[in-house]
């Protein structure tokens, strides 16, 4: 069978809401799962690149100049110290991304871009920035699936709305194949009946699959980025790095129904 690649995008506008720690977290477990994992930073901010061990600033290629086209993909590839790759970002994303709203093909630079390397990886995870411009556009576009992490509090779940139709463009103008695998309940303390009545009701309201085990909240979460790794190396037998590793065999799960191409159905 021809290698097939997974791309997801991890995806909510909302800030704060542990996009960039699940992408690193994920992106770890399945590097213990044995996969060959690219994560892809999109976020002007450099957020994945910094808590990698990384400096942002002290880099000449980015994922921007790759979506500008003056760099390859794979010449903008590092090596994480977690087992990763990573396709880095820095400030200049913020300047790219203007520059971007005038050339064309905008929003399918990264997919053009990621197709040129994906047979090296079993799973590609993008880290979108916290709005719904271009740069989400894009991901959103080069992926076959997108994970909505959420923060079960009441206010959270106010944009998801706005996510979900960004994500119905999407799927009638560039990707039809696109797949939502639900939404990541993040920080999540189960012990409050509040929380666990906000995720019933997002479930329901948005007719989205919730992906369990929900990710607890811990400061562990916090301290794993200051010294350039994840929480799976920091505290690896930490309940927070468990639930990761459960999501990964989830995911794998999930995507894997997907992985048989068309062409070679019927001879499996
Ligand atoms: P986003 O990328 O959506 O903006 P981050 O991943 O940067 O969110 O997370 C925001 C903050 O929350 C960071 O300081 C991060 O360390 C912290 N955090 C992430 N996940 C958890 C968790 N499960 N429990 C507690 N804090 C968390
Ligand atoms: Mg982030």
């Amino acid at each position: 069978m021809a290698h097939v690649t997974t791309t997801i995008a991890v995806a909510n506008q909302k800030g704060g809401v542990a996009k960039t720690t699940t992408v690193a977290s994920l992106g770890a477990a399945l590097v213990e799962l044995g996969q060959r994992v690219l994560l892809v930073d999109l976020d002007p901010q450099g957020s994945l690149t910094f808590s990698l061990g990384i400096d942002p600033e002290e880099l000449d290629l980015t994922v921007g100049e790759v979506l500008l086209g003056t760099s390859q993909p794979a010449d903008a590839i590092l090596v994480t110290d977690d087992g990763m790759d990573l396709i880095p970002a820095s400030i200049t994303l913020t300047q790219i991304e203007e520059t971007l709203m005038s050339r064309t093909g905008r929003e399918q630079r990264l997919r053009v871009a990621i197709d040129k390397i994906a047979s090296e990886y079993d799973m590609i995870l993008i880290d979108c920035p916290p709005s719904l411009g271009v740069l989400t556009v894009g991901a959103l576009s080069a992926a076959h699936h997108v994970l909505i992490p959420l923060q079960a509090e009441t206010l959270s779940h106010r944009g998801v709305g706005q996510l979900l139709d960004t994500i119905y463009d999407v799927k009638q103008s560039i990707n039809s194949t696109l797949t939502i695998l639900g939404v990541l309940p993040t920080m999540y303390d189960g012990r409050t009946r509040h929380a666990q009545n906000v995720l019933a009701a997002i479930s329901e309201t948005y007719d989205l699959n919730v992906i369990e085990p929900a990710i607890p909240k811990s400061i562990r979460f916090a301290e794993a980025p200051a010294v350039g790794r994840t929480v799976l190396s920091t505290a690896s037998r930490h309940k927070g790095a468990e639930a990761y590793r459960e999501v990964a065999k989830v995911l794998i799960a999930a995507t894997a129904k997907k992985k048989v191409h068309p062409s070679e159905a019927s001879q499996t």
